[in-house]
């Protein structure tokens, strides 16, 4: 039995438009997250084939395979959550009166500015090479938000960081719409973003108990 499930959109393929076109969304959730979700599960049976059977020929490999896949589900699974509709409150910046100013006084305490911040995550992600990810993310340790460059889905991570907007920059999010211009993508992204989601997951990690003190 499959151990992680393919969530469904909160969204349909349209609703980002005209940030992000329905085609770019269909395969990049039905096809691309999909292939991860399916690389997770077959990895986890891999695994406990080489445990049952005592094979450890592969087992680099398989470790690999897994932080790839995992992480591949979980980010694309706050991807999705974090972008909504222009027209259904998507984009802005995070204000206290639209109940986010925990959120919009931690962005401003760790980076000094929302503007800032943005700058920040903004040349991030445009400037991830290869495949990867720009993310912002918490750290329960200093109780500090900060950004991450992420390689692939896994790679250049602080343990125990906690993400809480993501914004992918791998070519199949933006290549047949936007084509070589990836800042381009990264700026218009910002249109799209869902404060009231990442204040979800900013409280949720706040909650959370740091794996060591200071
Ligand atoms: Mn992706």
């Amino acid at each position: 039995m499959a151990i992680y499930t393919l969530p469904e959109l909160p969204y349909d393929y349209a609703a980002l438009e005209p940030v992000i076109n329905p085609q770019i969304i269909e395969l990049h959730h039905d096809k691309h997250h999909a292939a991860y979700v399916k690389g997770a599960n077959d990895t986890l049976e891999q695994l406990e084939e080489a445990r049952d059977k005592e094979q450890w020929g592969s087992i680099n490999g398989l470790e690999k395979n897994l932080a790839f896949h995992l992480s591949g589900h979980i980010l694309h699974s706050i991807y999705w959550n974090n972008m909504d509709s222009p027209k259904d409150g998507g984009g802005g910046e995070p204000l206290a009166a639209d109940g986010v100013g925990d959120l919009a006084d931690a962005i401003t305490e760790s980076f000094g500015s929302f503007a800032k911040f943005k700058a920040q995550l903004t040349k991030a992600a445009a400037t991830t090479q290869g495949s990867g990810w720009g993310v912002l993310a918490y750290e329960p340790i200093s109780g500090r938000l900060i950004v991450e460059q992420v390689y692939d889905h896994q790679g250049n991570v602080g343990q125990g960081s906690i993400p809480v907007l993501v914004f992918d920059a791998w070519e199949h999010a933006f290549y047949l719409q936007y084509k070589n211009q990836k800042v381009d993508f990264i700026d218009a992204m910002w249109q799209v973003v869902n404060w009231q989601d990442v204040n979800k997951r900013y409280q949720a990690a706040k909650a959370s108990v740091p794996l060591i003190s200071l």
